[in-house]
């Protein structure tokens, strides 16, 4: 471009008269983000030292001991990645699949299908069980799929974001080892947040994500693998075919060697250390006790009002609840009116779920019972207003 031309684009949008970056307040009760903690906002906002630097080497050990912490794990490799939860989604395909390997994908929801893309990008044989979106895997049913179709890898998703369902992982890891097969679990609405025991429910590979129950902002994705992973990886006849998600090349640089691989999102992991550390201080027990009490006051609370849920008691995830939409209600439009006049958010159904139920999040640093009484509130004094009827009630 000629410099006369730049000045042109310049002016035309007038470029040089934008004022300084300014973002509303806003309390996300969606399915995510949520809001970063104040103390991960200030951790976040330090200035970056090298990526090689003493000070940011011994960091990062602290963000894996925390991790390893919040995981209930001991496995060696467990890392923040670079990128948002689907980065180290994306890791735990291009590992562990070499082209034509089996992979058994259990999906009742959007983020189910997203792991079945993955997998038939990286050539795996992909076999799929499904359930509609709102329900869970029974063990006996699983059991039975992993024992007849023989996978190497069985792939699930513990918080399904997309519908509200927590699936009870008891078990499966036992029918996993016995038939000679990893077990890599989605916990990117549960780490931080729910009951989640790697070691002890024998899972052996699992990725989160930074902006849901790590009350940090999106960027870095956990990840964990243990030994019969690294097993699995180190068999491998070719090349990881993923430069910047190669786990060999990721542990040269989080294990004992600190070889430069990319530059580490520094101020990501200052964030990600506070927001872990917030965890670690109020005790990973208190954290998912307040999780499920919030949760249970929302439930009851929209109850109350007359709302019906969309996933039985059952398997209701704290995290994200799914309530349907009355039929006489402009759903957008109430959406739309929390966000505008209250500056709330709350979600849309996704996929098949849109316009049928909102999405409401109670995530780290948001799930307190403050957030519920406001919410409350509003359902109660606001929701008569989109009422496409005049005078309905539901
Ligand atoms: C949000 C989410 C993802 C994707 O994470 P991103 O951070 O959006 O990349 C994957 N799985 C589940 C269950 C999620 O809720």
């Amino acid at each position: 471009m000629t410099e006369a031309k730049l000045i042109s684009v310049l002016n035309e949008e007038n470029l040089s008269h934008l004022s300084k970056t300014y973002v509303p307040s806003r309390l996300l009760l969606g399915p995510g983000p949520s809001n970063a903690h104040p103390e991960v906002l200030n951790a976040l906002s330090l200035n970056p030292i090298g990526h090689l630097d003493e000070a940011y080497i011994e960091l990062m050990s602290d963000v894996q001991k925390l991790l390893r912490y919040t995981w209930q794990c001991n496995n060696r490799l467990t890392l923040p990645m670079s990128g948002t939860g689907s980065a180290a989604m994306e890791a735990s395909i291009a590992n562990f699949i070499e082209e034509g390997e089996k992979i058994l994908i259990a999906k009742k929801g959007y983020f189910g299908d997203r792991l079945v893309d993955m997998a038939n990008r990286y050539k795996a044989d992909v076999s799929v069980i499904e359930k509609p979106w709102g329900e869970s895997f029974s063990y006996e049913e699983i059991k039975y799929e992993i024992e007849t179709k023989k996978p190497a890898i069985f792939a699930i998703v513990h918080a399904e974001t997309s519908s509200g369902v927590l699936q009870p992982l008891d078990g499966i890891g036992d029918v996993c080892r016995k038939n000679n097969c990893l077990f890599l679990v989605d916990a990117v609405t549960s780490l931080g947040s729910l009951e989640l025991l790697i070691d002890k429910w024998k899972i052996d590979l699992a990725y989160s994500c930074s902006q849901k129950g790590l009350s940090c902002p999106p960027g870095l994705s956990p990840f964990t693998m243990n030994e019969r992973a690294e097993e699995k990886l180190s068999s491998r006849k070719t090349k990881v075919p993923n430069w910047y998600l190669d786990l060999s090349l990721l542990n040269k640089y989080w294990g004992s060697d600190r070889v430069y691989h990319h530059t580490a999102p520094v101020n990501m992991n200052f964030a990600i250390r506070e927001g872990l550390r917030l965890i670690a201080n109020e005790g990973l027990e208190n954290v998912w006790n307040r999780h499920n009490t919030n949760a249970k006051k929302l439930w009851n609370g929209l109850e109350t009002l007359g709302m019906e849920l969309h996933v039985s008691k059952d398997y209701r995830l704290p995290t994200l609840t799914t309530v349907k939409i009355p039929p006489a209600v402009d759903g957008d439009g109430f959406r739309n009116h929390l966000l505008r006049n209250f500056g709330i958010e709350i979600g849309n159904g996704l996929g098949e779920l849109s316009g049928k139920v909102w999405r409401i999040g109670l995530m780290g640093f948001n799930s307190s019972e403050e957030n519920v009484d406001r919410l409350l509130n509003l359902f109660d004094t606001e929701l008569k207003k989109y009422s496409i009827f005049e005078s309905s009630t539901f």
